[in-house]
């Protein structure tokens, strides 16, 4: 029997996922700028490094000591240092989630699953983005079904996360024969099939990144 998961999501480990998650896309930045070029233009990975290295200036803060309040400044720096779509779509989606957090000091598993649906949601009201669109969506959806399947038959968060990061890389995955509905790859009409989606990508890269909430280094063997 799984002993019950005493995780806990608070703004430390948040911080670890951000900067984790900042430095996955310096690592990753042409990857992202060269999949944008293909059906875009070609700003994709630059616009993620500018807003994640403007993240990354904010921490530490030590006035931040609640999830709430470093989503929320994450989300209002991503908003003022991207000038493309994914700034205000990322910076919503962070924005919601604080906004689900309610003023606590720290979320369970699922109170950290329901506010990152919260963030998609918020993804979705600002982008209309429909699955098969394309888009970031497409990565994100399909993770946080994963996340609410493995988390309600009392998964440990550390592999739900894990299955979640696996369903968000499927999802990228099944964005290149797509034809782009939304963004400016829907401009390309037909053309935009056989090309990954650079959102996509990068949201995946989120997903993947939340390994560092659950993953503090201190005592985590095996
Ligand atoms: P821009 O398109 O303004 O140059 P970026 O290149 O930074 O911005 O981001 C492009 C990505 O944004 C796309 O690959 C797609 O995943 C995502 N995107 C664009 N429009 C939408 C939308 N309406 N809803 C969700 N995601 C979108
Ligand atoms: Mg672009």
């Amino acid at each position: 029997m799984p002993e019950s998961d005493t995780t806990v999501v608070d703004s430390a480990a948040l911080a670890r996922w951000v900067t984790e998650f900042a430095h996955v896309i310096t690592e990753q930045q042409d990857r992202l700028t060269e999949l944008d070029a293909a059906i875009g233009d070609a700003d994709h990975g630059s616009n993620m490094n500018r807003g994640m290295s403007a993240v990354l200036a904010t921490l530490p803060d030590p006035e931040v000591t609640q999830p709430a309040a470093l989503l929320k400044k994450v989300a209002s720096t991503l908003i003022s240092s991207v000038g493309g779509a994914s700034g205000p779509l990322y910076g919503t989606f962070f924005l919601r989630m604080a906004t689900a957090t309610g003023l606590v000091d720290a979320l369970d598993g699922p109170a950290f699953g329901k506010a990152l649906r919260a963030g998609v949601d918020g993804i979705v009201a600002r982008g209309k983005a429909e699955l098969g669109d394309k888009t970031m969506f497409d990565a994100l959806a399909p993770a946080v079904a994963a996340l609410d399947e493995a988390l309600a038959a009392g998964t440990p968060l550390a592999e739900a996360l894990r299955a979640a990061a696996e369903a968000a890389a499927k999802g990228r995955d099944a964005t290149t024969p797509l034809v782009a509905r939304k963004g400016r790859a829907s401009y390309l009409g037909e053309r935009s099939a056989g090309h990954q989606d650079p959102g996509a990508t990068s949201a995946a890269l989120l997903i993947a990144a939340t390994s560092a909430i659950t993953n503090s280094g201190a005592g985590a063997g095996g």
